[in-house]
């Protein structure tokens, strides 16, 4: 059986800290699938469809990397496509008071669901897409952040 994992989160934007957990975690699944969660009630700083296309580049040499948006609740979304597992990564102790809540309803949700936790790689793990978000609001340059152009992502950014 293909082992699936949906690697869930906002990805605005996506950074060079999550390319390191979908790399890696190809290693332990067969397919690792990034799902950007759509939450129709929070406003994104970088548009969902710009974000997708951005995560495609990033992964084109990668055909076991597929890129998807939900809307759905995640273990549903989980549920539907085939995964039963779910990537995510941990950067430190707020991560994980977040993350073992929610792992836990996740299988309230869906018993065959496992969370997979990778530890961040510590040259990561001051990343977070918050502060590059304020970071480029104030028009400082975030490109070491990132794995892709970031001229490309304001390009795409201007013209949607
Ligand atoms: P959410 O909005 O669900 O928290 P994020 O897009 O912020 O989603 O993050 C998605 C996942 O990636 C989470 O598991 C988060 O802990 C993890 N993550 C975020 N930044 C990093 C990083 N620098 N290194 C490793 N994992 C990270």
């Amino acid at each position: 059986m293909q082992r699936v994992a949906l690697f869930p989160g906002s990805f605005d934007p996506f950074t060079k800290g999550h390319e390191d957990i979908v790399l890696r975690g190809l290693r332990l699944f067969d397919q690792v699938v990034i799902g950007i969660g759509n939450n129709a009630t929070k406003k994104r700083y970088f548009p969902l469809n710009v974000m997708k296309e951005m995560i495609e580049k990033t992964f084109s040499s990668e055909s076991n990397v597929i890129v998807i948006t939900y809307e759905d609740l995640t273990a549903h979304t989980a549920r539907e496509i085939g995964a039963t597992f779910l990537l995510r990564g941990l950067r430190n102790t707020t991560d994980f008071e977040y993350e073992n809540g929610i792992s836990q309803v996740n299988r309230y949700l869906y018993e065959e669901i496992e969370t997979v936790f990778l530890i961040t790689s510590p040259l990561l793990a001051p990343i977070s897409s918050s502060i590059i978000r304020d970071l480029h609001r104030y028009g400082q340059r975030v490109d070491d952040f990132l794995p892709y152009s970031l001229s490309e992502l304001d390009k795409l950014n201007q013209e949607s």
